[in-house]
This record gives structure tokens, C-alpha cells and sequence, in this order.
């Protein structure tokens, strides 16, 4: 099991499957994109399934997130979801995209066992989206989105950053929309993770903010789903008008949820980390390639747990980000 040294237990792992993205959201890369990893330094299907399998088969990961950059550009993905889901145990499997691409492969990612999906979405407005991900490709999200619900990968979850005197007038747009067509939506706040550092605490939208502007004009009744707490859950829920449908809201930075935090990340380059802002990483790649055996690779992952840190410290006065930004990481 990947305990850490305060008795939390890793059970999640977000593998990316590469650094590379067809978009370029602010917050998360800059205009111009980033120097992608070169090839012959991205772990190759068979080494991703290696590890994967040694994480589900003998360290207690139990659920498995495909991320990126843009995991749909990974041209081995369908053939990577059907080799983990015949792992035994079978790990839950799901995938975190900006639905680009996803028209095409939602029926095969399903046939060859996706469980479910997050995909992104920020905005309404096809203006606002070439303003915020640089891209005119809204049409592309909003088909991704319907063929991964007619694919069956339900409920369709989608994922939404909202970035002040850009888009964070649409949280109740984002919300109807989603209920009109049966997705679940969680606001994400955003998060000092981008390549250009252009984070400002005194900009970010917060999870009050954002629970405020729903509230707004009495559209949605919210009633917490869960009175007692969220659980292990980074989203707080929140029941529309009663139930059964739902709004999340993830305050990563104002309502940090580490004590419960269950994850645990390899990049593409085959680097582990035990935490999104983690300032070490721990390399696989390299004893992998060197022939090390199932037992030396384990010991690497309990080290890495081992050395897992109480919080993010986004609130710290000496907070430093991460040398890596999310879509190098895996969001
Ligand atoms: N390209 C895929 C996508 O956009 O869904 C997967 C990778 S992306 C890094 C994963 C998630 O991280 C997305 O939902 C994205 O909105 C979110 N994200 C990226 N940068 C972020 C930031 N600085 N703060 C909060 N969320 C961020
Ligand atoms: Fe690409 Fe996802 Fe980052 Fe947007 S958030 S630039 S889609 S990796």
C-alpha cells in the first residue's frame, strides 16, 4: 500500500500520456505553446502499461486517470485503456481531455474500457474560447462532449476554470447548459501551476465566488449534498433545487483538500510525484530502461509516498511553484 507518513493512502494514480496539447488555455500554457519533451524521453506504451500494472497489481492503486497535455493526442491511447482494463483487479479508468478529437474516439475508448470522462469546457462563447484557449475549436468540444454521452461514458463530467474579466460571467450559462444536457460540472479554482507564472492570488476567482455568482438571480437553489463534509472528495457538491442533479466546486486553493488527498502522478517522462506542486520528483524511467526488476521499481514508488509533504502551501509565504507547469505534470 502507498501510505504516506501522515496515514494517507494512495490509491488514484493520473498517468500522462504526454506533455503536447492542441490548445492553449491561459492558464495553463503560454501563447506560444512550450518545448515539448523530446520522443526518445517519453515512456512508450509497453513501459506506461508496466508501470501501471506494478502500481494496480502490487501497490493498491485502484483507479487510473489518462491526462495530459492532451491525452487524445497520444496516438496509443485505445490500445493503453484495453491493456489496464484486463489488469486483475481491474482498475476504475478514466480520462481528463479537452475533448478535441473526441467525436471520433469516445466509442472506441468506451469499447475498450473506459469507465468515465472529464472534459473540459470554460466557456459558451466561441469569442471567449479563442480568447481564453487561443484555438477556434468550441464546435470540436461541444461534439466530443455529445458522442462521449452517446458512447455511454456517463455521467459526462466537465471541468471548468473561470479567469476574472474573461469568462467568470458564465458560470451560470456553463451550469444550465450542463443540466440541459445531463453533464455534471465542477468548477476548478484556478490554480499557480502555468508555464508563464501569471498566477495572482488577488485574481483568481474563488470557490465563494463562484458559489455566490450560482446563487445569483435565484436560478438555482444549491443545498450542500453532503452537510457533514466532503469526504476524500475535492469537490464540494452542492444538490440543484433539491436533486438528483448536482454542481462541484473544487477550491484547491481557498478550501485545500490535502489531508484527504489520495493521489499519486507519473508524467510522461516517467517521473513519479506525490503531489501536483511537488518540488522533487522521483525518476522510473531510468531504472526501468536499466532492466530494474518489479521489487526495485516498488521500492522507488514507497520512497516517493514516503517523502509526501502535509499540503500543497499555496498559502505559504515562501510558496514556491512548481518547476513544471500542470501540462507537464498531468492535470
Ligand atoms: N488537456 C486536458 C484538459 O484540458 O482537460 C487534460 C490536461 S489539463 C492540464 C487537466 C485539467 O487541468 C483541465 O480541466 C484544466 O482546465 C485544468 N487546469 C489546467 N491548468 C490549470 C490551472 N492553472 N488551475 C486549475 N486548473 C487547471
Ligand atoms: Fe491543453 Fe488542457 Fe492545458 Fe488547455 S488545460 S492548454 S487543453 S493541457
Amino acid at each position: 500500500m502507498l501510505t504516506d507518513s501522515f496515514g494517507r493512502t494512495a490509491t488514484d494514480l493520473r498517468v500522462s500520456l504526454t506533455d503536447r496539447c492542441n490548445l492553449r488555455c491561459a492558464y495553463c500554457m503560454p501563447a506560444e505553446g512550450l518545448d515539448w519533451l523530446p520522443k526518445p524521453e517519453v515512456l512508450t506504451d509497453d513501459e506506461v502499461v508496466r508501470l501501471v500494472g506494478l502500481a494496480v497489481t502490487r501497490l493498491g492503486i485502484s483507479e487510473v486517470r489518462f491526462t495530459g497535455g492532451e491525452p487524445l493526442l497520444r496516438r496509443g491511447l485505445t490500445a493503453i485503456v484495453r491493456r489496464v482494463a484486463a489488469l486483475s483487479p481491474r482498475p476504475e479508468i478514466s480520462l481528463t481531455t479537452n475533448g478535441i478529437g473526441l467525436d471520433r474516439l469516445a466509442a472506441p475508448l468506451r469499447a475498450a474500457g473506459l469507465d468515465r470522462i472529464n472534459v473540459s469546457l470554460d466557456t459558451l462563447s466561441e469569442e471567449t474560447f479563442v480568447k481564453l484557449a487561443r484555438r477556434d475549436r468550441l464546435g470540436d468540444v461541444l461534439a466530443g462532449l455529445a458522442a462521449a454521452a452517446t458512447a455511454g461514458l456517463t455521467p459526462v463530467k466537465v471541468n471548468a476554470v473561470l479567469m476574472r474579466g474573461i469568462n467568470d460571467h458564465e458560470a451560470a450559462p456553463l451550469l444550465r447548459f450542463c443540466l440541459d444536457h445531463g453533464y455534471q460540472l465542477r468548477f476548478i479554482e484556478q490554480m499557480p501551476l502555468d508555464a508563464q507564472h501569471g498566477w495572482r492570488r488577488e485574481e483568481m476567482v474563488t470557490a465563494d465566488e463562484i458559489l455566490a455568482e450560482l446563487k445569483l438571480g435565484g436560478e438555482f437553489a444549491l443545498t450542500p449534498d453532503d452537510p457533514t463534509g466532503r469526504g476524500s472528495a475535492p469537490a464540494e457538491t452542492f444538490l440543484i433545487d433539491g436533486g438528483p442533479q448536482r454542481v462541484g466546486i473544487i477550491g484547491s486553493v481557498t478550501r485545500p483538500f490535502c489531508a484527504a488527498c489520495d493521489r499519486v502522478r507519473l508524467t510522461a517522462d516517467g517521473q513519479l510525484r506525490n503531489c501536483l506542486f511537488a518540488r522533487v520528483e522521483n525518476d522510473l524511467r531510468t531504472p526501468l530502461r536499466a532492466g530494474a526488476s518489479d521489487d526495485e521499481l516498488e521500492a522507488i514508488w514507497l520512497r516517493c509516498i514516503a517523502a509526501k509533504l502535509p499540503g500543497h502551501g499555496i498559502n505559504d509565504a515562501g510558496f514556491l511553484q512548481p518547476a513544471r507547469p500542470m501540462s507537464a505534470i498531468g492535470g
